[in-house]
């Protein structure tokens, strides 16, 4: 008889702890995983999914304005209701929490609504059950939390992602501080909902380390939706005043705000886990050590996920969570490929990139040719408006290999994942070059950019 109860127990119901479960289980590992918050995670209950239902909501804004250029007439002007769609996120939610516990259940794996932590390198304790269970692995996918840096008078009356999806009210004026993928989704969701959004940061423009002129088209399409851009300029002090809040910003000015929302960072959710206790080594951002497996430095505990802060995006937990079920229970090695992972920021227009900017380009391989275009998207034509859609391509001179692709514009987010096939292939310009383009589609630019708009050369 096994010394363990279980072969695999998993804290943490995200994207990375499950699908490890659930791999894990179906090579016949007795599975056990505790999660003290809802089944799903952050992605499914308070980031990714309700974020996108929330960004679908705020396009309707500009779609009733195209209306009119295509011949439609509204009878009145339309009416948005914050509670609906709360409630229509809810049950989405509801429903696909409920998806993820029916398919752990299906695979065998028994579930723990309780908050596990380490006792040693192969003991958990459920906290409120106070049971201990003895595991031959234990996989830690305990993911982030929001972090509200840095600290003002007056921080706890602000908010964080994880509470703004239910606010009991649209926010009539609010404050987002932070200029990530966080602070510009919400900016661009909230101003089309129509709260009057402005978004305070410390550097001179949002999205560091994306390529400059997709952070210039954010920064410029968040002022046309009419949120007001503060960067360089952060809160100083936050008071209550009334139903609402005032803020003092660092450069003095005063504003009114019926809700602040930090979206300065996520830190790994390492606090109280009893990894000390384990052995297990963190970095000085409180992520756990691993390596290319998923290893911590006690042989029987691996992380997977923004709990190892590695890339933290969804599909690259639930990619380390596989990886690690295939290399523990499955009988092969499998290491995550970290590299040329597209992403996409879903304001309004949307961001879609994979590869590298064109400033770190220069940097890393001197001679690159540059590939831009700008236009004015086919319905732009009759429904008017200022919009632009931003394309770019980052090639490599002297190999011509496509270094980067960087769009901004309706559909970006769908192309990065096509085009992060063929970088990850290897595609080189010329490749671009002799695929056919699809007509008329905003994509087909893609295909036909011919001269360079920039030479770099050392
Ligand atoms: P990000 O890491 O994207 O951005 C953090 C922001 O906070 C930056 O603007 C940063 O400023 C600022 N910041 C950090 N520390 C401080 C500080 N001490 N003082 C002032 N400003 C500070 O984090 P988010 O919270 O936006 O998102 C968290 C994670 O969630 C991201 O890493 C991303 O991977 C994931 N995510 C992915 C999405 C997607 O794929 N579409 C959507 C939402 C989240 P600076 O730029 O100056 O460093």
């Amino acid at each position: 008889m096994s010394a363990h109860d279980v072969d695999l127990f998993v804290i943490g119901a995200g994207s990375g702890g499950v699908r490890a479960a659930r791999i894990a289980a179906g090579y016949g590992a007795k599975v056990a995983i505790a999660e003290d918050f809802r089944i799903g995670g952050t992605c499914v209950i308070r980031g990714c999914v309700p974020k996108k239902l929330y960004v679908y909501a705020s396009r309707f804004a500009d779609d009733f304005a195209d209306a009119a250029g295509f011949g439609w007439r509204l009878p009145a002007p339309p009416v948005f209701d914050w509670p609906s769609l709360v409630a229509a996120k809810e049950r989405e939610i509801t429903r696909l929490s409920g998806l993820y516990a029916a398919n752990l259940e299906k695979a065998g794996v028994a579930i723990h609504a309780d908050r596990a932590v380490l006792l040693g390198p192969n003991e958990v304790m459920l906290v409120r059950a106070g049971k201990r269970v003895a595991a031959r692995h234990i996989l830690v996918a305990t993911g982030g939390a929001p972090q509200q840096v840095p600290l003002f008078p007056g921080i706890e009356l602000t908010i964080s992602s994880n509470e703004v999806f239910d606010l009991p009210r649209l926010p009539r004026a609010m404050l987002i501080v932070g200029g990530g993928y966080v602070a510009v989704e919400f900016a661009s969701l909230f101003a089309r909902l129509g709260t009057k959004v402005t978004l305070a940061m410390r550097a001179d423009r949002p999205l560091r380390g994306f390529d400059d002129d997709l952070r210039e088209g954010v920064a410029d399409a968040l002022t046309r939706a009419g949120v007001d851009l503060r960067c360089g300029h952060m809160p100083a002090r936050a008071e209550k005043s009334g139903e609402g809040l005032v803020v003092t910003m660092s450069d003095g000015a005063r504003l009114d705000a019926d809700v602040v929302m930090m979206a300065t960072g996520r830190a790994p959710a390492t606090h109280g886990l009893g990894l000390e206790q384990a052995g297990v080594a963190c970095d000085r951002h409180g992520a756990i050590v691993v390596d290319a497996f998923s290893r911590t430095n006690v042989g029987s505990i691996h992380a997977v996920g923004d709990v190892t802060n590695r890339v933290n995006l969804t599909p690259v937990a639930i990619r380390e969570g596989h990886a690690f079920a295939d290399t523990v229970f499955g009988g092969k090695s499998v290491a995550v490929d970290h590299a040329t992972i597209a992403t996409a920021v879903f304001t309004t227009p949307e961001i879609g990139t994979v590869g590298i900017s064109e400033a770190a380009a220069i940097a890393d391989h001197g001679d690159v040719d540059v590939y831009k275009t700008a236009f004015r998207p086919m319905r732009a034509t009759l429904a008017g408006g200022e919009q632009r859609m931003m394309m770019k391509i980052v090639v490599d001179a002297k190999t011509d290999r496509v270094l980067g692709v960087h769009i901004l514009g309706e559909g970006a987010g769908e192309m990065a994942q096509l085009l992060g096939i063929a970088l990850k292939m290897g595609a080189t310009k010329a490749d671009f070059d002799a695929t056919m383009a699809v007509h008329p589609t905003a994509a087909e630019e893609l295909v036909t950019m011919r001269s360079p708009t920039t030479r770099h050369r050392r």
